[in-house]
């Protein structure tokens, strides 16, 4: 593989390569390798040679595109930054990734400037400040670089995972890595000619970047839109006949609540957090087809994903892995059967070959694979399960407990709406299981749907082992949730302490 763009262009040169909903702008796949062609010049003048770390500070857009391709012609690793991080983080990841140069745009100038000293920047708008060098947007000179033909396993990116359980870990990523991800998604959605793919996501999220790389490998079309507006991102899914959208949950939600989705979607890929159950029941009245999936920055994002039908027939699984993928159950060292729940652990091509930092990379590894720090089980019928992370994980009296199997319990109630279950402190146990319940919405309130402590404790017990029944449980109107949608655990430990001081 010379890079993830030079074939395809030999191949379909005249397919759309790329539509700018914002301009309104559209780029063959010959076009954008001229694009690419002037942008790896550019970059090649100011330095940048194999195995260079190009960092990018930017929104969606086209130049985005086109950097991540001119920076794998060069050899080059590309470093895409959250553009919402603080700049005191962008400074971690700066140091971390060892960066060469950062590429910016007119609105990420300031941060840029606050973070990179002593790494140049250069921003692919005009400059505002002397101190950034200015990278034309436009192909100026059409002057060519020939590709870098790199190892298949050699790092073409270095992205970011969320820092959900911690500080954002470095993950390197391979064409290999690229091309499985693809290959591997291609057989669960399939891939048409004529595909056209949203991509609302931010592309320094593996969600993101991968619609942009598969649909320059498939020879579809990415459709961009600048950042999430429901809006905005409905406009364009009708506008352009979109045929398939990745999304977070969050973001389906509002889409759906803002109108009816264009009869020319086969896919709306989800992933990133839990689907909810309401979600997917929402998506089969109204006829979206919807992929719930589970994935990750570490398995260049799809480890699994559940067909429309599946999703429909069992709204908690995200489904089989994909093909290539091995998923193992593991507790203590040892794999476990179907049913019980464990630690995930993935093994196949999508997986990286590791962080940046090798020590984080040995204690991540085991003999089944890359550990994901996610908690679930594999069904008879070879499903998956998430549950939750392993740091979500209560020990009471010593036992573990998963709060997402205590959860499913209680959102099959059918008075509950949905719920989350935390540890908080406890002088015997040590913890003690508690929970936090919304009502289902036809019940005005827990009071007048009858729904009390004691029934929902009776209802767990009768499904689970006692360890894991809440010992509290406390009616809330909706939960606490962080900017990304998921529940915000620590704000609902803290909501279960107030309830109990009263
Ligand atoms: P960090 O690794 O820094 O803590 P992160 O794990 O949130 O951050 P990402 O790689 O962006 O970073 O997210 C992957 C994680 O998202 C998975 O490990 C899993 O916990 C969660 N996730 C993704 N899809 C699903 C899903 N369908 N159901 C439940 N959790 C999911
Ligand atoms: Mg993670």
């Amino acid at each position: 593989m010379d890079d993830l763009l030079s074939r395809r262009v030999r191949a379909s040169p005249d397919a759309t390569a790329l539509v700018d909903s914002q301009s309104e702008r559209e780029w063959t796949f010959a076009d954008l390798d001229d694009a690419v062609d002037a942008t790896a010049c550019r970059l090649a003048e100011l330095g940048v040679t194999a195995d260079d770390r190009v960092g990018i500070l930017m929104e969606t857009r086209p130049a985005f595109v086109r950097l991540v391709f001119a920076v794998a012609r060069l050899g080059a690793v590309v470093v895409p930054l959250n553009a919402r991080l603080a700049p005191s983080e962008l400074v971690a990841q700066r140091e971390a990734a060892d960066l060469i140069c950062l590429v910016c745009e007119g609105d990420t100038e300031a941060d840029a400037l606050a973070m990179a000293e002593p790494v140049p920047v250069v921003s692919i708008d005009k400059p505002q400040s002397a101190a950034v060098g200015h990278l034309p947007s436009v192909d100026t000179d059409s002057t060519t670089v020939t590709p870098v033909v790199r190892d298949p396993t050699d790092p073409v990116a270095l992205m970011f995972t969320s820092g959900t359980t911690g500080a954002p870990k470095a993950v390197r990523l391979t064409p290999r890595n690229f091309l499985a991800s693809a290959t591997a998604s291609a057989f669960r959605l399939g891939v048409d000619p004529d595909d056209r793919w949203l991509c609302p996501l931010s592309m320094y999220h593996m969600g993101g970047l991968s619609v942009v790389v598969r649909s320059a490998l498939y020879g579809t079309t990415a459709v961009l839109t600048r950042g999430f507006d429901a809006d905005t991102a409905l406009d364009a899914l009708h506008e352009y006949d979109c045929t398939g959208v990745s999304l977070v949950p969050t973001m389906l939600k509002r889409l759906l609540a803002e109108g009816d989705l264009p009869d020319s979607l086969r896919f709306v890929l989800v992933g990133g957090a839990p689907t909810p159950r309401d979600l997917v029941e929402t998506c089969a009245e109204r006829d979206v087809p919807v992929y719930p999936s589970y994935g990750m920055t570490e398995a260049t994002s799809q480890i699994a994903t559940a067909t429309p039908r599946e999703a429909f027939e069992e709204p908690g699984t995200v489904g089989r892995p994909l093909l290539p993928t091995e998923v193992t159950v593991v507790d203590d060292g040892s794999p476990l059967p179907a049913g019980e729940v464990g630690e995930l652990v993935v093994a196949g091509p999508t997986v990286t070959p590791g962080y940046d930092d090798p020590d984080q990379t040995a204690e991540a590894f085991g003999p089944y694979g890359f550990h994901t720090g996610d908690v679930g089980y594999v069904d008879e019928a070879g499903k998956i399960h998430v549950l939750n992370r392993r740091s979500d994980r209560i020990i009471t009296g010593g036992e573990n407990v998963h709060p997402g199997e205590v959860v499913d319990v209680l959102r099959s109630h059918p008075d509950v709406e949905t719920a989350a279950v935390v540890g908080v402190e406890d002088p015997e146990w040590g913890e003690r299981v508690a929970a936090l319940v919304v009502p289902a919405e036809d019940t005005e309130s827990a009071d007048e749907s009858g729904l009390t402590a004691d029934d929902v404790r009776a209802y767990c017990r009768d499904r689970l082992a006692g360890y894991k029944v809440p010992r509290t449980v406390v009616f809330v109107d909706s939960l606490p949730r962080t900017a990304s949608g998921t529940v915000d655990r620590a704000a609902a430990r803290e909501r279960v302490a107030q309830a109990t001081d009263l």
